[in-house]
């Protein structure tokens, strides 16, 4: 081969090494290159979900991002490989926000790689897009906790309707989705109320009482004292010194081999039907 051929191949093979370089590259930085039942912080269509939202939402300062695809509910699925039906399944839950200690937990969180529910007030969201869009960037699950925090049993029909309504709007004018699950203020409900919603209702079984006592050390014990496979613990993100309490919490129930899901992880393979309340999942066919 004549030296000026040898050289413009030896030019080619570099370029598509380079060119395969950078490809191995981006694939292994891509977030859909983790292992699976590892925490993936934004999976395409979660992402896509956030760059339509971001055409509806109002201005946050943040750029939006490129429109990927159509938005819709996506919620990641950080355990794959956990069946709730049998294994030690927790899921941590936070009322209330969100509120300014919302993103320092989203940030605590994602150090642990753990996710967690959010039921939130409608009154609270417009006040930090920012926080909801990373709770659906970062793979957490959001829910309905009514928008002014009324206790529902006391409400006529149409405030009832209007106290949902009017949170799931708020919500999806910022995530480009609307939440499927309610947690009525107190755990406040009757069968009036349960006909009206039309999404499950998850209560909890493990009242840490944060809220009273504002005491991370004994939010963490009186949770572990509680707390057993398929239990929904109550927590509330508004409170500095209950976001303080989460890593220990994390680490106590890892440490006794939890896994901490979402609530849609926690029922996974179950049929939850509207205006259900649910407390726990019974595991291994506990009542
Ligand atoms: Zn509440």
């Amino acid at each position: 081969m004549p030296l000026r051929s040898r050289l413009a191949l030896t030019a080619s093979l570099l370029l598509c090494a380079t060119l395969l370089a950078g490809c191995g590259l981006a694939g292994d930085t891509s977030p859909d290159a983790a292992e699976p039942g590892t925490w993936r912080p934004a999976s395409g269509a979660s992402a896509a979900r956030i760059a339509g939202s971001a055409q509806v939402g109002p201005t946050t300062g943040h750029a939006p991002p490129p429109v990927v695809a159509p938005a819709g509910p996506v919620h990641i699925k950080r355990h794959p490989g956990v069946d709730c039906a049998i294994a030690k399944c927790v899921a941590l839950t936070f009322d209330d926000g969100p509120g300014k200690y919302t993103e320092g937990l989203l940030d605590l969180l994602a150090r642990e790689n753990v996710p967690a529910t959010f039921f939130l007030l409608g009154q609270n969201v417009q006040q930090y897009p920012h926080a909801l869009q990373r709770m659906v960037t970062e793979g957490h699950q959001l829910g309905s906790h009514t928008f002014t925090h009324p206790d529902l049993t006391t409400l006529p029909p149409e405030r009832v309707a209007d106290e949902l309504e009017s949170t799931n709007e708020a919500i999806r004018k910022i995530t480009g989705f609307a939440p499927d699950t309610v947690r009525p203020p107190y755990g406040a409900h009757n069968g009036a109320t349960d006909r009206l919603i039309h999404d499950p209702l998850i209560l909890w079984d493990v009242d840490t009482l944060d809220w009273q006592h504002h005491d991370p050390a004994r939010t963490v014990s009186v949770a572990m004292e509680a707390v057993r496979g398929g239990s929904i613990i109550l927590l509330h993100d508004i409170h500095k010194t209950s976001v303080q309490a989460v890593p220990e919490l994390i680490g106590r129930l890892k440490g006794q081999g939890y896994s901490l899901v979402t609530i849609d992880e926690l029922f996974a393979g179950t049929e939850l039907s509207g205006g259900q309340a649910l407390t726990r999942r019974p595991v291994g066919g506990q009542a």
